[in-house]
């Protein structure tokens, strides 16, 4: 099936300390995007190819690379403070799941922050400018450029190895850093960049026009009609109803994204709650975040605001997406804020995990739990989430509340080891703009912690389903699932399982009408 080797699980449910390799991922980066998808995103578009079929930097990319590293690095204190006060204590080598997987010696944490950290001390420390032989200080050169492309893209931002790090240094924060500085010299990845320009055209990831998703959504309805025999309503540019949902354009599709957008609007039918979709802002995802541009992602959020404004909405609610609710949870209100004019009794944004939690908890959902009798489930908690945002008004509600909803509507839960769930969760492989073909290798080899902590509970207590809250996570689990030997639809949206179990009473979804919203008590 792939070309490479396939790590091998052991089911013992822990993975072990790998031996050191050299250079096993060298030049394995994703494809590199053109200077039409640089321009779109205002990013230096002056380049092209070499004789060679090559992609070439930018003119004088020398300066302007340090130009960019001087600017973020005055810009970010963050940034700055990670890149001096590294001690090398070693203690987060082993936490990524990419140096796990492929044993290159680079893909450790503290030596993909080195290959920026070096150049950094080269030019920018008394040290490094006067004794660059004792400080690990290099020159930038081209091969360090190759470096930086390929290594800060096996990086997937998960932030794993700074809950271990005893001064919380944030790999992501310098990897972000890095895309951006390639960004500016003509590296950017043809991946993420691409997809950037669709939202700015379109309105989502997937380039899905208006038409096409009043189309999906219709085809929707008529699918649940058939299925439940009760009209569930799925609203697109609906002006004057309560809530925007904001989710990823996957889940207009893609399995088992689709499930999960059938669960919300079951939740919000049920619950009488009047919504809509947008087509302007068709898309929860934010790709800025992921190549550190703070210009692109406000962008990108700006057009939630517009939506927002446009429609008249009093509340928005993010569907099932980890990086997108980390942008959403931490940068939203100053992104694109002040949303004054929002109702007040909600907080700005909310999850839609967060929404039905309350339901369930005032009792304004009836669940039968029998119909997920079917599979015994476990919970793989997405890093976005996880690690960068809460959920609820208590800590660790980012972790409480999907089990609670799961347990709510399932009999048979187990959770994955304690090491490999929470804050210690591992990456699903592709997070952080990685899910790209172009990146198989990576993303497979990248999946074996989760995958091993997968087989031991499927081994040992019977799971047959893994549920996630992560467009990312669904889209790569079903694809590299496989390749241990599960099966993709062992996969599941949380909200699936919701839609499942959630008994359809109302017979007539809550439609657009402002005299209605005072009747709304939803949490
Ligand atoms: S942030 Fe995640 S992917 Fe990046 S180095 Fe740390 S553990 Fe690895
Ligand atoms: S754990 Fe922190 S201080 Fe120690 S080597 Fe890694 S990044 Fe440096």
């Amino acid at each position: 099936m792939a070309d490479y080797e396939v790590p091998e699980l052991k089911g013992e449910g822990y993975v072990g300390i790998p031996s050191v390799l050299h250079d096993t991922m060298k030049g394995k980066g994703p494809f590199i995007a053109k200077p039409d998808f640089q321009e779109a995103m205002c990013f230096p578009a002056d380049f092209g190819k070499n004789d060679y079929g090559e992609w070439e930097l930018v003119p004088d990319w020398k300066n302007r690379a340090l130009e960019k590293l001087d600017d973020l690095r005055h810009r970010y204190r963050s940034l700055q403070l990670y890149l001096d006060i590294c001690v090398k204590c070693g203690a987060c080598t082993d936490k990524c799941h990419y140096f796990i997987g492929t044993q290159d010696a680079k893909n450790m944490p503290v030596a993909r922050q080195d290959l920026l950290r070096k150049v950094y001390r080269r030019y920018f420390t008394f040290a490094g400018k006067y004794f660059p032989w004792l400080v690990g200080a290099v020159d930038l050169t081209e091969d360090v450029v190759d470096d930086w492309y390929n290594y800060y893209h096996q990086c997937s931002q998960c932030r794993r190895c700074s809950v271990f790090c005893p001064y919380g240094i944030d790999t992501a924060e310098i990897s972000m850093a890095a895309r951006e500085i390639l960004n500016h010299i003509g590296r950017g990845s043809k991946y993420n960049n691409e997809i950037i320009g669709k939202v700015f055209k379109i309105g989502n990831n997937l380039g899905l026009p208006g038409l096409a998703l009043k189309d999906t959504l219709e085809g929707l309805e008529e699918d649940v009609e058939d299925d439940t025999g009760i009209k569930v309503r799925f609203p697109l540019d609906e002006a004057g109803v309560d809530v925007l949902l904001v989710t990823p354009s996957a889940d207009f599709f893609a399995e088992p994204h689709v499930d999960g957008l059938i669960g919300y609007a079951k939740v919000f039918h049920e619950a009488g709650v009047s919504w809509t979709l947008s087509s302007h802002a068709s898309e929860a995802a934010n790709f800025g975040m992921f190549i550190g541009s703070y210009e692109n992602m406000r962008r990108i959020a700006l057009r939630i605001r517009e939506a927002a404004e446009q429609l008249k909405v009093r509340r928005i609610i993010f569907g099932e997406c980890g990086h997108a609710w980390r942008v959403a949870y931490n940068f939203l209100n100053t992104l694109a804020g002040p949303f004054d004019f929002l109702d007040p009794k909600y907080p700005v944004p909310q999850h839609i995990l967060e929404v039905t939690w309350g339901l369930i908890q005032d009792g304004r959902l009836e669940l039968n739990p029998a119909e997920n009798d079917d599979r015994v489930l476990t919970f793989h908690d997405s890093c976005n989430v996880a690690r960068a945002t809460r959920m609820g008004d208590k800590p660790g509600g980012q972790f409480e509340i999907p089990r609670n909803v799961i347990r709510a509507v399932c009999n048979h839960y187990v959770d994955m080891p304690q090491d490999t769930i929470h804050d210690a969760t591992y990456c699903c492989g592709s997070g952080g703009g990685l899910l790209t073909d172009d990146l198989m290798e990576l993303r497979v080899k990248g999946a074996q912690p989760r995958m091993e902590a997968l087989k031991y509970v499927a081994e040992k207590q019977g799971v047959t389903h893994m549920a996630a809250i992560c467009a990312i996570c669904k889209s790569q689990f079903t694809k590299v699932i496989p390749y241990y030997g599960f099966s993709m639809d062992q996969i599941v949206s949380v909200h699936q399982l919701v839609s499942n179990a959630l008994v359809l009473k109302r017979k007539v979804s809550v439609q657009a009408c402002p005299d209605s919203r005072d009747m709304d008590k939803s949490p």
